[in-house]
C-alpha cells in the first residue's frame, strides 16, 4: 500500500516516520479512513495543484469512496486540468457510476478532458476486474454495456441530448 504525506502529498514509505519531502512528522499516522478523508478534503483545496494530486492518488488507490466527489469534479470543475485528473481517477477506480461519468466526459467542453475520457474507457474495457465494479454500488442504475470494440466516444453526434 502506498502512503502519502498528508501535508505535502509527497509519496512516502509505509514505515517512514518523517516525510522525506517536507520533514513532517508522520510517525503518528492516522487510520486509513482518516487518510482517505484527508484526500477527499484535499479535492476541495484552494491551491490548484493539490486537488489534482489528491485525485491522482485516489485513482491510484482505487478508492471507491472518492467516486461521488470525482464525478462532480469531472462534470463541473471549471479547471480542465482538475476535470482531467478526476476522469482519469474514475477510470482507474471503475464501477458503474464511475464509468458513466467517464462516458459523459467524452463530451466535455475541454479537448484534453475528452482525450483522457477516451483513454480511460479503453482501460475500463481492457480490465475485466473492473467490468462489474464494487459490489457496494449495486444500487446505482446499471449503465448499458457497449458493444465490444466500439466506444461511446465514437458517436457521430457529440450532443445526443440535443437531438429531437
Ligand atoms: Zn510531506
Amino acid at each position: 500500500m502506498t502512503f502519502f504525506c498528508t501535508r505535502c502529498w509527497g509519496e512516502v514509505a509505509e514505515a517512514a516516520v518523517r516525510c522525506p519531502h517536507c520533514g513532517d512528522d508522520i510517525a503518528a499516522r492516522q487510520s486509513r479512513s482518516d487518510f482517505v478523508d484527508k484526500l477527499l478534503a484535499a479535492l476541495r483545496h484552494p491551491e490548484p495543484t493539490t486537488p489534482i494530486r489528491a485525485a491522482w492518488i485516489l485513482g491510484r488507490r482505487r478508492e471507491p469512496r472518492a467516486v461521488p466527489a470525482l464525478v462532480r469534479l469531472a462534470a463541473a470543475s471549471s479547471d480542465p486540468f482538475l476535470a482531467e485528473a478526476a476522469v482519469a481517477a474514475l477510470g482507474q477506480i471503475g464501477g458503474h457510476e464511475a464509468e458513466a461519468a467517464v462516458q459523459s466526459a467524452c463530451h466535455h467542453a475541454s479537448p484534453r478532458v475528452r482525450r483522457v475520457a477516451r483513454e480511460a474507457l479503453q482501460h475500463l474495457d481492457r480490465d475485466p476486474a473492473l467490468q462489474e465494479g464494487p459490489s457496494d454500488v449495486s444500487a446505482f442504475p446499471r449503465v448499458p454495456r457497449r458493444h465490444a470494440g466500439s466506444s461511446a466516444c465514437d458517436s457521430t453526434n457529440p450532443h445526443p441530448e440535443t437531438t429531437a
